[in-house]
């Protein structure tokens, strides 16, 4: 068994874009500008953003928080949106979900220019992944699949099995897996599956991203499979100075000395998320008119 180090490989990736950065701006061209709207105080929105910003610092970003307290409107959120979406001083942002229940989150989501998605859960952006045309990819998937390669893990011809089918994670991440150079045959799970664990049984990788602790278990991966854990739930702990923890969707104990390769929650999908958010601002910012 080998761990995947998220970590390791998302450091790797920052120094790569660190470069890209200091040479735009030795050309005399302004660093990339990433800004994130919070709404409230969840802790591991806070934690998140958090991450971001300091992402940010690390590769030579310039970053902007906007916050709101939880009772803001969902005009009013509108406004936010749309004042971002003029400023030409911002490359790309995003709108740290989940947002308070009175205020629709895809109507938000809509509302964010898709030129400066980056997150890539516009639907136009969407839409371009499914048409096999350049975009802003969604963060976690382009993550994963950068681990993938990264770990030289063989894709072509094999079987991935993914459960979830979120549009942040498992729908997009199908669509990447089945794409040409890719070239996974993707089987996608969700909450009404059939015969789940055998399905999954027949992974050669297999993706968990369901947001249930322990949800897979050693009975449910063939010997020799690679397993992503995408699932990051908090649950409370009193061995950290949080008093809270982290926890996969993998029973990762059990699990692990089945698998060739498999990722670690925290300290594997998370870090290359915020890389990838990292890629698509550079990416924007190149995109600058
Ligand atoms: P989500 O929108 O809640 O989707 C969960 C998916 O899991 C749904 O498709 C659901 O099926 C499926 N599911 C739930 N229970 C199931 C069951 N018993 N059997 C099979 N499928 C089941 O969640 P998400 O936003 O995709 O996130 C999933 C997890 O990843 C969460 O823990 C989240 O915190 C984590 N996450 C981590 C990162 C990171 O950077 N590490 C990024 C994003 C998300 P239905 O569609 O049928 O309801």
């Amino acid at each position: 068994m080998q761990l995947i180090d998220g970590k390791k490989i998302s450091g790797d990736i920052k120094s790569e874009i660190a470069q890209e950065v200091k040479e735009m701006v030795a050309a005399g061209k302004t660093a990339p500008h990433l800004a994130a709207i919070l709404v409230g105080h969840d802790g591991g929105s806070e934690t998140y953003v958090a991450h971001k910003i300091k992402s940010c610092e690390e590769v030579g970003f310039k970053s902007t928080l906007i916050r709101f307290e939880d009772n803001i409107s969902e005009q009013e959120l509108l406004n936010a949106v749309e004042k971002l979406n003029n400023d030409t001083t911002v490359d790309g942002f995003i709108v740290q979900l989940p947002l308070p229940k009175h205020i629709d989150e895809q109507k938000i989501i809509e509302a964010v220019a898709p030129q400066k998605d980056v997150d890539g859960f516009h639907p136009i952006n969407l839409g371009k992944l499914v048409a096999g045309l350049d975009t802003f990819v969604s963060a976690t998937p382009s993550g994963i699949v950068d681990l993938l390669k990264r770990y030289n893990i063989p894709t072509v011809g094999k079987h991935c099995v993914i459960i979830g089918r979120s549009n942040i994670v498992g729908r997009p991440l199908s669509i990447l897996m089945s794409q040409k150079r890719i070239d996974a045959t993707v089987t996608v799970c969700h909450s009404r599956t059939e015969n789940l664990k055998e399905i999954a049984q027949t992974a050669d990788i297999l993706v968990a991203a369901i947001g249930k602790p322990g949800f897979v278990t050693a009975d449910m991966v063939k010997p020799g499979v690679t397993v992503i854990d995408v699932g990051t739930t908090r649950v409370k702990s009193d061995k950290t100075k949080s008093g809270f923890k982290l926890k996969g969707d993998v029973d990762f104990e059990n699990v692990a000395e089945k698998t060739s390769f498999i990722t670690p929650v925290p300290g594997g999908v998370g870090p290359m998320t915020i890389c990838s958010l990292l890629k698509n601002t550079l990416k924007a910012a190149k995109n600058r008119k």
